[in-house]
């Protein structure tokens, strides 16, 4: 029997909301028993950990973050809080999360559940069962490169510089990452770079090639320009499975991948740390895309598949139990094609259901698929 410790940072408007479903989904699996078990601790994040004690994430809360086996975040942010001190703002709470706990592999799928097919800007056959996995470098790369600064120069003329840097220990990581993901799912990893035109992309190329060899877990590895993988993207995306690439790029190409699935509301991500020594663990945190929607916070109009998603992601790759996420993925399958919508994927001819709706449904599919 292997019990799990979960944080949940369910944060401020629709992610308070969408946080309630993932909670009944944790007790249903409590309840049904089975070789794992969860104990979950609640915490405020945000704007709603402003208002309690005037910072957007406690220290006690971080000490709970870095004990936990996985952190489930919500969302945070809203107009309430605009005027708060930058330093305090509530996405504080979010960067400090992932700077001191180093999560620096962000994990973005792009799912296209068949009964969404028609929501994508792709036709429906380039789309349908479409499952690729971006992982993105999060912490180096061009957005974090020093020089970084806008000159004058003696002309009047005004120069600007960013610094793209990586080392061989930050290419190393974020590679070991993808090999270690493509080895649960579909064993090929895409990596993408500008070897052409980058200093950066040779050594990346060189770093990707050199741990492939040494990793030896039989994964399949495609080297790819990052532009060409843009293009393979939009005209075929069903070819990858895997696709690793750096800060800059990764920002680029999950935007455009998650695009071709439909709505925010879908979206689940992931962030990961180092394997801790001992046990082999990495430090992650799990959360929606999107933010707190304070537009249709409260009213029980907020589609909770994106956060339940990340529960089904924390299952998956920090968890061990590839059988229960399987098992989320399918429900909410099943829900969909049931013909079930929130508001933001609602098509012609469905049912529109709110938050507790589809929460419900889910609910009730898991029970029927699990018995
Ligand atoms: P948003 O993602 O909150 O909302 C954008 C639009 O999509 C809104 O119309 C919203 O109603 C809709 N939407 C988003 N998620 C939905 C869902 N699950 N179901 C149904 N509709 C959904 O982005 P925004 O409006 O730019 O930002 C609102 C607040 O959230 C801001 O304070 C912003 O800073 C914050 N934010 C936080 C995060 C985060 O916590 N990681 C991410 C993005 C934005």
């Amino acid at each position: 029997m292997t019990t799990h410790k979960l944080l949940l940072l369910p944060g401020d408007g629709i992610g308070v909301e969408a946080m309630v479903q993932v909670e009944r989904i944790i007790a249903f699996f409590n309840d049904r028993g089975g070789d794992n078990t969860f104990v979950t601790e609640t915490e405020l994040v945000g704007g709603a950990c402003i208002d309690a004690h005037n910072v957007a994430v406690t220290d006690e809360t971080m000490a709970k973050a870095d004990a936990a086996d996985a952190i489930i975040f919500g969302a945070v942010g809203g107009p309430t809080w605009d005027h708060v001190p930058y330093e305090i703002r509530p996405e504080a709470g979010l960067l400090r999360l992932r700077k001191d706990l180093d999560l620096f592999a962000n994990l973005r799928p792009a799912i296209c559940y068949p009964a969404l097919a028609d929501a994508s800007s792709l036709k429906r056959e380039l789309v349908e069962g479409l499952d690729i996995l971006i992982v993105r470098e999060l912490t180096g790369g061009t957005y974090f490169g020093e020089p970084k600064e806008i000159v004058t120069l003696e002309n009047g003329e005004k120069r600007a510089v960013d610094t793209t840097v990586y080392t061989t220990g930050e290419i190393q990581r974020i590679v070991r990452v993808a090999f270690d993901l493509a080895a649960k799912r579909g064993n090929t990893v895409h990596s993408a770079e500008k070897r052409n035109v980058m200093r950066t992309g040779v050594l990346w190329h060189e770093v990707v090639t050199e741990t492939h060899k040494a990793d030896g877990s039989g994964v399949k590895l495609e080297h790819i320009l990052a532009d060409n993988c843009a293009m393979q993207l939009v005209r075929n995306p069903k070819q990858f499975d895997v696709i690793v690439t750096d800060n800059l790029f990764g920002d680029v190409l999950s935007d455009a991948a998650a695009m071709l699935t439909g709505s925010l509301g879908m979206l689940p991500s992931a962030s990961l740390g180092a394997p801790d020594e001992k046990t082999g663990r990495r430090k992650a945190l799990y959360e929606p895309v999107h933010g707190s929607a304070p537009d249709i916070a409260g009213q029980n109009l907020a589609n909770p598949i994106a956060t339940i998603a990340s529960f089904g992601m924390a299952l998956r790759y920090s968890l061990d139990m590839a059988t229960e996420a399987d098992l989320i993925d399918a429900a909410v399958a099943s829900v969909l094609d049931e013909g079930l919508r929130t508001g933001d994927i609602m098509q012609d001819g469905m049912t529109q259901v709110g938050t507790d709706g589809m929460g419900d449904a889910i609910l009730a599919a898991l029970a029927k698929l699990s018995t």
